[in-house]
């Protein structure tokens, strides 16, 4: 069975993903790992897209890449008290790390501070809907410039930090992963390969916390600088979820700043933690990710090959190891590239690689994307108290089953088709159409007279009244209803995107 024909409710478990290469990384990437459990949550009217519920957070996916997903159904897993879980966790008070905060230094002995003169460069990265132009907004102002990437017509917006004239923060495009697949990616990692900002600031969104922190685990390894601003926790502590920042900010190694970017909360906090942590370029504490005792032994055995093997040629292209290892294991030729691995090497991480698999049983790409997800998963238990439902998930159900119900939808969809014609050909438009009719012509009637009280040359005359008044006032008589259909086009544009469907 594939997962496009799971029904809505049932839970699977996944036994293969089957897509080429790249939809196929992008799907693990995403989550979707052999021997993840998933439920189907429902589908979109005509049955495309489908939203599914794992690993804590919710994922919209197109009906043709599920249908690339092998699974096989199972009943509801018992719900499992994780031991250590966030509940007897957040009992304990966990003593404030303090990483990043003015007067503290950072367990990492090796940093050494930028001179005080410094211009300090900040990369703003994170997933897609985090709020990550919401932040920007809020940390530059209106003061910023947005022209392209060098070579590629993806926005690039860069600005001062509001109050800090000595810094430039860089609008990176949003994204779920460092795989080099897409140019969104490809962009990111040039970005901070090349241009070797100061500080990360890396925005990752609390309600879908799992789903973000893949992307930070693989800017911890890329030894620069990195902030975690956990957005949008009005909507989680509303919802009354809550997140001990503490033992979060312990166990990823870098500060976590909780912020609501839309509410302006939080944000200058973020700053001076930010600021401080690029002037003394206090760097993410070095740790293993993958556990050595655990199903991850392999990988972590594989891992820790390649870094020894390409320690030289990472140093000599001044790429991080850690984030080397993983790419190469991942199969990752954007890198090997820049390494100028020789054949022997590459073979060797070939066989690494092979003998992995065999290992761990799971290929390649799926195996790094399994200990991401496992790390997270360790985290998010010990940190992270989920609401048990979420206000807007019960609004925007009660929403969809009419707007995308299976009888509703279609009916529903032409209703407001025929509300938005009659306001514009009808009700409104006409009615302001004639008005501008009446004004045109009147307009043309007056001019007309005094063009011929001042005895202007006929030709001229007739250019005037004939061409001009004539010619724009026709195409004028049209503005109304293009205004109407324009302004219903956008109320019906933000009230129909319903927060869930937001991928
Ligand atoms: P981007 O895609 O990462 O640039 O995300 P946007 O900045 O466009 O934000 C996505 C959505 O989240 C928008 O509807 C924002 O209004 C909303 N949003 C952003 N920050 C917050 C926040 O702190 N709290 C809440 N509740 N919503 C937010
Ligand atoms: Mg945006």
């Amino acid at each position: 069975m594939n997962l496009s024909e799971l029904p809505i409710g049932q839970f699977a478990v996944i036994k293969s993903v089957k897509a080429e290469k790249k939809l196929r990384r992008h799907l693990l990437d995403l989550g979707l790992i052999p021997e993840t459990t998933l439920k189907m949550v429902k589908h979109a009217p005509m049955g495309d897209p489908v939203e599914l519920a794992l690993r804590g957070y919710s994922l919209t996916l197109r009906r043709k890449d599920a249908a690339q997903i092998e699974i096989e159904t199972v009943n509801q897993p018992a719900f499992r008290q994780p031991e250590n879980s966030a509940d007897t966790r957040l009992k304990k008070e966990t003593a404030h790390p303090g990483l990043g905060e003015d007067g503290l230094f950072h367990s990492d002995k090796d940093a050494t501070p930028l001179p005080d003169h410094e211009l300090l460069s900040f990369a703003l990265i994170g997933n897609q809907n985090s709020g990550k132009t919401t932040l920007f907004n809020q940390l530059t102002g209106a003061k910023q410039h947005v022209g392209n990437f060098p070579g590629v017509t993806v926005d690039r917006k860069n600005g001062a930090i509001r109050h800090y004239p000595n810094t430039n923060i860089t609008d990176l495009p949003g994204i779920y992963s460092m795989t080099a697949y897409s140019d969104e990616e490809k962009i990111a990692i040039d970005f901070l390969l090349d241009n070797k900002p100061h500080c990360i600031i890396n925005i990752v969104d609390a309600n879908n916390i799992e789903r973000n922190l893949y992307l930070t685990m693989q800017l911890l390894s890329m030894d620069i600088p990195v902030i975690v601003a956990l957005n949008m926790m009005d909507e989680l502590a509303n919802n009354g979820g809550s997140i001990d920042i503490n033992a979060m900010e312990e166990l990823l190694g870098v500060p976590v700043i909780p912020i609501s970017a839309s509410k302006n909360q939080g944000v200058d906090e973020l700053v001076r933690h930010a600021v401080h942590i690029a002037h003394f370029q206090e760097k993410p504490k070095k740790q293993d990710f993958c556990d050595k005792n655990d199903h991850n032994g392999a990988v972590h055995r594989a891992l820790h090959a390649i870094i020894h093997l390409i320690h030289d040629h990472s140093e000599m292209a001044h790429i991080p190891p850690r984030f080397v290892a993983e790419k190469l294991l991942e199969d990752d030729s954007y890198l090997e590239k820049r390494l100028k691995l020789d054949k022997n090497e590459q073979e060797t991480i070939e066989h690494i690689a092979l003998q992995m698999e065999k290992e761990r049983g799971m290929d390649k790409n799926a195996a790094i994307a399994d200990m991401r997800f496992s790390f997270i998963q360790k985290v998010c238990e010990q940190t992270v108290n989920k609401p048990l439902t979420r206000k807007e998930q019960i609004r925007s159900q009660k929403i969809d089953t009419i707007l995308t119900g299976k009888y509703t939808a279609i009916p529903i969809f032409f209703a407001i088709m025929a509300l938005i014609f009659y306001l514009t050909f009808n009700l409104l438009g006409s009615g302001l159409q004639e008005i501008f009719e009446n004004l045109i012509d009147k307009g043309t009637v007056w001019f007309d007279g005094k063009l011929t009280l001042w005895g202007v040359n006929d030709a001229l005359h007739g250019l005037i009244i004939d061409g001009i008044f004539a010619g724009v006032g026709s195409v004028l008589t049209f503005l109304p209803i293009i205004v109407v259909l324009f302004f219903s086009w956008q109320f019906w544009k933000t009230q129909a995107t319903l927060p869930a469907w937001r991928l």
